[in-house]
């Protein structure tokens, strides 16, 4: 395959994103050799190189077009903010950007921090963020551990990533306020060739059809015929469900696709509309 031709997506080496990232990409169908250890690999069956680097030299790297591709928190770009496209959100590495304080403190609002000393790896962020509600307070740039600042006196307050929680609860702090909801993002340089363009929709066409089957969930179940019409009006599907005779007359057997949203609601009502077996079963890909 020609070099230029070659999409070279950057995702993390090692860190929250990093298995999720190599996950979606097999997902794809795309196949990828010796992840683990590498700098870079080449894909055999799909014109991509993926290249292992630090999630905060991403953004950089994919501006500079030494990466055509990325994938990054949304955080982590917020605070580069380089000049380069968000092409797709991925639906993992969910987490958000928030403001605590000690559990004893009363927030109330942005202006809670006047003049406070406040501990972040996202200076960036948090600049922007004191500039929009016109607070001046000192920003302390640190670069891990920052749930500790409060505690040893280094900081009145933190900005940083929370999922559970848990983190901030062991340490005697409160959750006071999100500034940025956060997920893994697919990135890309401005300037790709038509043929990297094409390439790109191929891989975004494949990751969009792993996405949906995630979403949903094939389901059949056995009926009487004298309630298919209930049954039926149940459920929504991809077009109508299908139906399919059983040896044994008098029943049917029906085939539906759900989505996760509605899935306990419609298995509660199919069950009480008399149907009978129900089956789950995860989909892979689902082209629409
Ligand atoms: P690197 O060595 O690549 O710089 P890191 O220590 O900066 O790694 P990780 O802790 O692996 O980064 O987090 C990578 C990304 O995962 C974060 O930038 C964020 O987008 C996402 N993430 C999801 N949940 C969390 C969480 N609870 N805490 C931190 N990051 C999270
Ligand atoms: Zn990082």
């Amino acid at each position: 395959m020609k070099n230029e031709n070659v999409l070279k997506i950057a995702i993390q080496k090692s860190g929250r994103l990093s298995d999720d990232s190599i996950h979606l990409l097999k997902e794809c169908g795309i196949d990828l050799r010796n992840v683990k250890d590498r700098l870079r690999t080449v894909s055999e069956n799909f014109p991509i190189e993926v290249f292992f680097l630090r999630d905060d030299d991403i953004p950089e790297y994919v501006e500079d077009g030494v990466a055509d591709l990325g994938i990054v928190g949304q955080n982590v770009l917020a605070e580069k903010n380089r000049n380069i496209e968000t092409v797709e959100a991925l639906g993992f590495g969910k987490c958000r950007l928030s403001i605590a304080l000690p559990k004893a403190v009363k927030y109330e609002g942005a202006k809670s921090l006047e003049g406070k000393r406040i501990a972040t790896s996202y200076p960036g962020i948090v600049g922007a963020y004191l500039k929009k509600n016109n607070i001046k307070a000192t920003v302390h740039e640190i670069s891990g551990s920052v749930e500790i600042a409060p505690g040893i006196g280094l900081s009145d307050v933190i900005v940083d990533l929370v999922s559970s929680g848990g983190t901030l609860f062991m340490n005697g702090l409160q959750e006071a306020e999100v500034i940025l909801d956060s997920q893994a993002v697919l990135v890309s340089n401005k300037n790709l060739t038509a043929t990297q363009k094409e390439t790109l929709d191929k891989l975004l066409f494949r990751i969009r059809a792993v996405k949906k089957a995630k979403k949903s969930k094939y389901v059949l179940m056995n009926a009487p015929n004298d309630k298919l019409q209930e049954i039926i009006s149940l459920l929504p599907g991809m077009k109508s469900p299908s139906v399919l005779p059983l040896a044994e007359s008098g029943w049917s057997s029906v085939h539906s696709v759900l989505s996760e949203d509605e899935f306990w609601d419609n298995i509660e009502k199919l069950k009480a509309a008399g149907a009978e077996g129900i089956l789950v079963v995860p989909i892979e890909k689902m082209i629409l």
